[in-house]
């Protein structure tokens, strides 16, 4: 196990994923373990299926989902959407999550320190949602779910914990500067099309 991404064993994981999404939920609303709950407007909590094959993990919040509670509901989440169709995937298919909950000011890089304050909280979500697939999106993501390993872009692995499969890919930010990476994402795409198909 020298790679485990998930640490489900932990205390406070176990108490979040027995306590269902509604106590996860307020326990994030309630949360004030790092600094961004003092210039949060919204958390950020997910959206999508409750029962979803395919799990995208973004980064943080921006300025349009900190006004809205809702995540990727900006320039970034209508590509994420763009992908998502071009992946085939329905409504009941899918769930968004972020690795944070709260905005970090400025759209800066959300800290180690955030992102381990608000990780029990992350692996709460996946271990309730049970996806067969997590989709990483951008390093960020990565780095807040794999303890140990660093993946490459569009390789899919296995999870340690189980039958779980992990797929980095690139962030739906990125495709806005870069349109070039919109062919490459979709090729990395069509390689891992069996895995949710
Ligand atoms: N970028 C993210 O990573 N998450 C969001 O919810 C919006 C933009």
């Amino acid at each position: 196990m020298s790679s485990a991404d998930f640490t489900l064993s932990s205390p406070r994981v176990i108490e979040l994923v027995n306590g269902g999404i509604s106590y996860i939920e307020e326990e994030i609303l309630q949360c004030n373990s790092c600094a961004l709950h003092e210039t949060v407007t919204n958390k950020v909590i997910g959206k999508g299926s409750e029962s979803p094959k395919v799990v995208f993990i973004g980064e943080a919040p921006g300025k349009n989902e900190d006004e809205t509670g809702i995540p990727f509901c900006g320039r970034a989440g209508k590509n994420l959407d763009e992908m998502i169709d071009y992946m085939g995937l329905s409504e009941n298919d899918y769930a968004v999550i972020n690795t944070i909950k709260c905005r970090p000011p400025n759209n800066r890089n959300p800290h180690v320190t955030e992102i381990n304050a608000c990780k029990t909280f992350l692996l709460a979500q996946i271990s309730l949602l049970d996806p067969k697939v997590i989709i990483l999106l951008g390093n960020t993501a990565e780095k807040a779910f794999c303890k140990n390993r660093k993946l490459d872009w569009g390789v899919a692995e296995k999870t340690d914990e189980g039958n779980v499969v992990l797929l980095k890919l690139f962030h739906p930010a990125a495709l806005i500067y870069k349109r070039s990476r919109i062919d490459e994402q979709k090729s990395l795409i069509d390689e891992n099309r069996p895995l949710w198909e």
